[in-house]
């Protein structure tokens, strides 16, 4: 065998890609799984999206694309940050990407030289400590706890700064955990990363789906100083239930996005162009579908929240946003179950789906062995028949 490259060897293995797989293998074999593992939203494209991409095969917009985007929709992007964040962008501060997890993958790219360091709360986005490593960088991580709504406090953000820190990245609302930043908190952030003169990166991924009335805040729109060393990151994956179009985007300083578009022309070059067509209607179209959608969601973390209330020794934060509820399960470790001493967020996420036939995902590959993560992108029929099996299993 041939040696492959040392950055390939220190990727980490998602640890979801494992438990979807053995999910996946006894669906397969006929066992009857209820499924709280989606990382995606479960509902159909908006039908107007769709006809916008079989307009564009038709009209045979079927070649290669300028790099970063077309006009019309580094545009349309540029036209929603001014329209839901009050940012304004011309689109040259635009990039499009293949999904915000390529975004945010050339930003790193772009921006990181090898041995600086990203600061990131733990739990985390599976991605982003390997996104960093593969850009030579290292991740500093933050520890949050519950009490702390999964949000870095910012002296500790502060206390963290090296002379090697490129970057502050935040995710709000969060996954894994559903939790958001308050602007009070974001504001002192803002003032961190303008003070010390280091990125931030914000993953607004989630913005769409927000609960309580709550209405989201960007922190490049605190000042302009916060504005020139932003990277606003978003996309239509999870506000439009577009996941499989691959088509994400950031504005950012002016600069950064043309390193990123350098970096992208000799990657993937433009991202699909039927697909740019389809998010150029969903940022542009009226925009009832993303509504009616973040209802069904509310109404789900609502029947979530009341399920968990009845299950004694798991407690969560409830979630603020997103379609992840996070609950602590390590009052049931130690426990024998099923023969077995539970030590981790692994060993319950097996019992659950060996014993009770219910898939989760381990809270480990998160930065966060007390937890486990639960999808409520899926229906209210599933979400009762889920948590009647993770009640009964655990008594
Ligand atoms: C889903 C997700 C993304 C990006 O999704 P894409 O499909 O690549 O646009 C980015 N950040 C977080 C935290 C996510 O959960």
């Amino acid at each position: 065998m041939l040696a492959l490259s040392q950055r390939s060897q220190d990727v980490t293995p998602s640890s979801t890609l494992a438990i979807t797989a053995k999910i996946n293998a006894m669906i397969a074999d006929g066992i009857d799984v209820v499924k709280f593992g989606a990382g995606e939203p479960d509902f159909d494209t908006p039908d107007y999206i769709k006809a916008a991409a079989i307009a564009a095969l038709d009209a045979g917009l079927t070649k290669y694309t300028p790099v970063p985007g077309t006009p019309e929709l580094r545009e349309a992007v540029a036209a929603k940050y001014k329209r839901d964040n009050g940012l304004d962008y011309a689109p040259s501060q635009v990039i499009v990407s293949c999904g915000a997890k390529h975004t945010i993958y050339n930003i790193l790219q772009a921006i990181c030289d090898p041995g600086d360091e990203v600061i990131l709360a733990a739990p985390y986005w599976v991605s982003y400590p390997e996104q960093i490593k593969l850009a030579g960088a290292i991740p500093r991580v933050i520890d949050t706890t519950s009490a702390q709504n999964f949000c870095m406090p910012p002296e500790q953000i502060e206390a963290a700064i090296s002379p090697k820190t490129k970057a502050v990245l935040i995710n709000s609302p969060s996954n894994p955990t559903g939790t958001t930043y308050d602007v009070e908190t974001l504001k002192q952030i803002a003032d961190i990363v303008v003070k010390h003169q280091v990125y931030l990166i914000s993953d607004e991924i989630y913005e769409a789906l927000l609960y309580d009335g709550a209405t989201h805040v960007s922190p490049a729109s605190f000042n302009e100083e916060t504005k020139a060393i932003t990277f606003v990151v978003n996309g239509v994956s999870k506000a439009y239930s577009m996941t499989g179009w691959r088509i994400g985007y950031t504005a950012g300083p002016e600069d950064a996005i043309q390193a990123m578009s350098r970096i992208q022309s000799h990657s993937t070059s433009n991202p699909t162009s039927i697909a740019q067509r389809a998010a150029v209607a969903a940022l542009t179209q009226p925009q009832d579908a993303v509504e009616e959608m973040r209802q069904a969601f509310e109404e789900r973390r609502d029947v979530i929240c009341q399920r968990f209330d009845e299950i004694d020794g798991v407690s969560y934060v409830k979630p603020q946003g997103a379609f992840y509820i996070f609950p602590d399960f390590s009052a049931h470790y130690g426990r024998t179950l099923d023969g077995k001493k539970s030590k981790g967020s692994m060993d319950i996420t097996d019992y659950l789906l060996n014993s009770a036939g219910v898939g989760v995902v381990p809270g480990d590959g998160f930065g966060a062995d007390n937890h486990l993560r639960l999808s409520f992108a899926t229906s209210l029929t599933e979400i009762h028949r889920g948590l009647d099996r993770i009640k009964a299993a655990l008594q």
